[in-house]
């Protein structure tokens, strides 16, 4: 059986962490498996060295980022092999440059596109423990590349689907996926298994387990997923195509507080309009999430959206350097205070009545809706900031998600 495996920046923390993590890649190993073993930074390290670039130049050039931020993974992997070293297990680290993993060529937020399996068979045949750099890839300049914060988990899955693995296992420091997140909603319950649709909505809205690209790379190429914790043996979620158990209405209730909604108010009410405010933003990469545009008014409308908040100062400096030519508008406001709250479970696509129940939930605790949007299996609403635990709790009691007893 061939097994990768991929350890987050908690698991690995520190030398103890390390040591847990090496004892278990060795009883994988014992059992006769192919083990490959991606890491990630230690701890905090790439906030440490985001942190460091910044101190030296406020804008550093992104091609360097990502030369500085590669090194926190290759300190990973090169200590593990050495723990692996004394606990008398072979084992080789392998950094994007020597597998080699290709990426596209965009500095801070590259794809995978290619990735060689040989020297890694190699060195798997030689019955080595192979340990990998998450995170990063090589572009065609031969240049060091990142695949954006948490991207060590997509690197896992691609290397399960070009290794054709049997499992994919990401650790974590949490037993696995929740109906909630536990440190928001007290009565959250780990799920055993979950979709891959499900868990992209829950992704992609800030459940922060696991890195969207990564679940839409499994579901792609068909990746058997396991999210468990690196910090006991409790079997964890399994993360596949149809869920068997547990097909509920809701399969949880996720919040994401990277959010900032921007409205542009006074725009002119006339074809081409949205197309050339979010042909701008496009253009320069930044994801628009939720939009809404207001009933025309004497010649005019409003249109607000949202976008992660770290990129919410380029896309305002953006729409202003074209406040004179393309979008005229009378004013753009920026709130930063809000955040997505959102349900989601596929068994919303055969009932009625999900939205209203949502919509109920806060109502009952008085949490007022700024946004709306909707997918076949997710609704997802911008609130408050401040009323993010309120709603989450409403909402998880609402749609009976907890524990019972
Ligand atoms: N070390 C990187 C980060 O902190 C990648 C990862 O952990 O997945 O974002
Ligand atoms: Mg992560």
């Amino acid at each position: 059986m061939l097994v990768v495996k991929k350890f987050g920046g908690t698991s690995v923390a520190d030398k103890e962490r390390i040591f847990n993590v090496a004892r278990r890649c060795m009883e994988e190993y014992k059992k006769g498996n192919d083990v490959v073993v991606v890491l990630s930074a230690m701890g905090k390290q790439t906030d440490v060295l985001l942190a460091q670039a910044r101190e030296i130049n406020p804008n550093p050039p992104k091609r360097e980022v990502d030369m500085l931020l590669t090194t926190g993974e290759q300190i990973s992997v090169a200590l593990m092999a050495m723990a692996l070293d004394s606990l008398g297990v072979p084992a080789v680290s392998l950094n994007a440059f020597q597998v080699p993993m290709r990426t596209t060529s965009n500095y801070g937020n590259a794809r995978l596109k290619d990735i060689s399996t040989e020297r890694i068979r190699n060195e798997l045949e030689s019955r080595r423990i192979v340990l990998i750099t998450g995170f990063q890839g090589v572009n065609k300049f031969d240049d060091y590349t990142t695949l954006g914060r948490g991207g060590s988990d997509t690197t896992a899955v691609a290397l399960a689907a070009a290794l054709h693995a049997d499992i994919c296992e990401i650790y974590t420091d949490v037993d696995g996926i929740f109906t909630a997140d536990p440190r928001i909603v007290k009565t959250a319950r780990k799920l055993s298994e979950i979709t891959y649709d499900e868990m992209l909505d829950l992704a992609s809205l800030g459940a922060g387990v696991l890195h969207n690209r990564s679940v839409e790379m499994a579901k792609k190429y068909g990746v058997k997923l396991v999210v468990r914790s690196s910090l006991n043996t409790k079997e964890g979620t399994l993360v596949k195509e149809d869920v068997t158990v547990e097909q509920m209405l809701i399969t949880g209730v996720a919040c994401d507080k990277n959010t900032a909604r921007i409205a542009v108010i006074g725009l002119e009410d006339r074809p081409g309009v949205a197309f050339k405010l979010f042909n701008h933003l496009a253009r320069h990469n930044i994801n628009v999430d939720i939009i809404l545009q207001s009933v025309g008014r004497e010649g005019t409308k409003d249109i607000s959206f949202t976008v992660a908040e770290d990129e919410v100062d380029e896309a305002v400096a953006i729409l202003n350097r074209h406040r004179a030519t393309s979008v005229k508008c009378e004013e753009i406001n920026v709130d930063r205070h809000v955040a997505k709250v959102s349900i989601v479970g596929a068994g919303m696509m055969s009932n009625p009545g999900v939205a209203a129940k949502m919509f109920e939930a806060l109502a009952d605790v008085g949490v007022n809706i700024k946004m709306i949007s909707t997918s076949e299996i997710r609704v997802t609403v911008l609130v408050d900031e401040s009323s993010v635990e309120r709603a989450m709790n409403a909402v998880h009691d609402k749609f009976a998600l907890g524990v019972t007893g």
